[in-house]
């Protein structure tokens, strides 16, 4: 069951559509990022299910009502943005209280909800400080307290978490995952970052230009991308451009300047195609390996990863590759050997056009 449906919204600024034609639905409890390089539309789109902004078409209905007439302050929405917007001349009690006295609730419950919800965010006892007084983390848990104890239909995120430094980011993203989670609550999350989408969502709405580009888990987006886009967006890649074409029985084939690849296209039409090869996926052959895909390469370069190795190597047609070891405790090649790589059939991505090379 749906708690928001978002159908066929378009924003326009002058001539500009910010947001153009975009769908989806978030289902209860899911948490679904929306994610995008800067200007995609992420923040347009949420502003528009807050109320702050008003589609020039479409519909966006909330817990089955629609909001084209409801005002901001009629949604039941919970908003956290990136820079806390805690008021600082409140204490973290009146902060969180401000948004239910805005809603009528009783005052005894008001302080019974505010023990509780710091409990929840793991700030228990901090009722009487002043902003100023906590670090960025424990703001950014505060203004999710004050968005949550409302008991919205839908939690609206705007980059949470980018005011932070990178190991706090990291920290906190697993904390709001597990908030969110324990109040089982329905949940939109603006984010450039893929990491972050990643981590947090359930589901990923991945934006280009003002458009939808993909909408899946994060672990099929990363595995099916459906365009380049989506697979440049999404992890490292290696690509290489070709002609795909199937003959006869099906039996697919992608010419390239390194020869005849064999491939499985699903979807996509015959003509200019660029593979999308996975760096794991990429395998440093022993002699007396094989594979189904074998390419031969030169090492140009290694970079450790923390256990891992990323080596770079160069293709006979001069294209660039990393593959990436797992757990390297073995002798790898150093640069300047020759190599063989290996692939399965499965693991080259056939996506439709040519990659311009940035
Ligand atoms: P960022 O990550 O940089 O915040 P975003 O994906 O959230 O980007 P939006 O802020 O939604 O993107 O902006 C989408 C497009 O709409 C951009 O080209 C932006 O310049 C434009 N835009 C957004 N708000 C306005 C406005 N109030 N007036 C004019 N243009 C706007």
């Amino acid at each position: 069951m749906s708690v928001l449906d978002i159908q066929n919204i378009t924003k326009r600024f002058g001539t500009t559509a910010a947001v153009d034609n975009v769908s989806f639905s978030v289902d209860r409890g899911e948490i679904v990022a929306l994610l995008g390089p800067s200007g995609c539309g992420k923040t347009t789109t949420l502003r528009m299910i807050a109320g702050f902004e008003w589609p020039d078409e479409g519909r966006i209905v909330i817990g089955g009502a629609d909001m084209a007439t409801r005002q901001p302050y009629e949604r039941n929405v919970g908003l956290v943005f990136q820079d806390y917007a805690l008021f600082p001349h409140m204490s973290v009690a009146q902060n969180i209280a401000y948004g239910m006295k805005n809603r009528g609730v009783k005052r005894a419950e008001i302080s019974q909800r505010i023990r509780e919800v710091l409990e929840q965010v793991q700030l228990p006892g901090i009722e009487e400080r002043r902003p100023s007084a906590l670090s960025g983390g424990q703001q950014q848990r505060v203004a999710l307290a004050r968005a949550l104890v409302t008991r919205p239909d839908i939690m609206l995120l705007d980059e949470p978490l980018s005011n932070l430094d990178a190991k706090l980011r990291l920290q906190l993203r697993r904390e709001i995952r597990t908030i969110l989670g324990r109040f089982g609550c329905t949940s939109i999350i603006v984010t450039h970052d893929q990491e972050e989408a990643m981590g947090l969502a359930d589901r990923i709405v991945l934006m280009n230009k003002g458009r939808i580009e993909q909408i899946d888990t994060p672990h099929a987006l990363y595995q099916s991308p459906r365009t380049l886009f989506a697979a440049d967006f999404i992890g490292h890649s290696n690509w290489i451009g070709g002609t795909l074409s199937r003959r006869g029985g099906g039996a697919a084939t992608v010419e390239t300047a390194l020869g005849l690849l064999p491939v499985i296209p699903r979807d996509v039409a015959d003509g200019p195609v660029t593979l999308c090869i996975r760096p794991e996926r990429l395998a440093l052959l022993n002699s007396s390996d094989q594979a189904e895909i074998m390419l031969d390469a030169l090492v140009e370069r290694h970079d450790p990863i923390g256990a891992d190795l990323r080596i770079w190597s160069r293709l006979a047609d001069g294209t660039s590759v990393q593959s990436l070891e797992k757990n390297v405790g073995r002798e790898l090649p150093a640069p300047g050997a020759r190599v063989r790589l290996g692939l399965r059939i499965v693991d080259g991505i056939v996506l439709a056009g040519r990659r311009q090379e940035p």
